[in-house]
């Protein structure tokens, strides 16, 4: 998807503050953070949403999950994290183009 902005970064055709990176997937700073830490957790692939997800992707996104607590835990987020995934205009996702929000730090407000 050449005109995706995550498709962009992933190629590193527009610049981002990159935390972690593996063949399957990046993670970045969010350019509008709404924690003290919030990260998004990438696939290089481009998917554009749960929606579009099948038994393919399986060990990507157990890898995904598997890394989430990880990077949690080098962020020094202690005391626990929250994960998001928008799906669709509805749910919320402005980037279509499959990603995961780890927020923490501090303590976050319930739902
Ligand atoms: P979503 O609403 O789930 O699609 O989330 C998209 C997220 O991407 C938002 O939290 C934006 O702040 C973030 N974002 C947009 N452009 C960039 C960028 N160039 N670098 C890092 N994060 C971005
Ligand atoms: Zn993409």
């Amino acid at each position: 998807m050449s005109d995706c902005l995550f498709c962009k970064i992933s190629r590193g055709e527009i610049p981002s503050e990159r935390v972690y990176e593996d063949d399957k997937v990046f993670v970045i700073k969010d350019i509008n953070p709404q924690a003290p830490v919030h990260l998004l957790v990438i696939p290089h692939a481009h998917i554009e949403s749960l929606n579009d997800l099948s038994e393919e992707y399986g060990a990507l996104m157990a890898h995904i999950m598997g890394l989430l607590p990880k990077l949690a835990k080098e962020q020094g987020l202690d005391t626990g994290f929250r994960t998001i995934i928008n799906t669709g205009r509805g749910g919320g996702q402005v980037i279509f183009h499959l990603h995961v929000h780890l927020l923490g730090g501090g303590q976050l407000p319930g739902f």
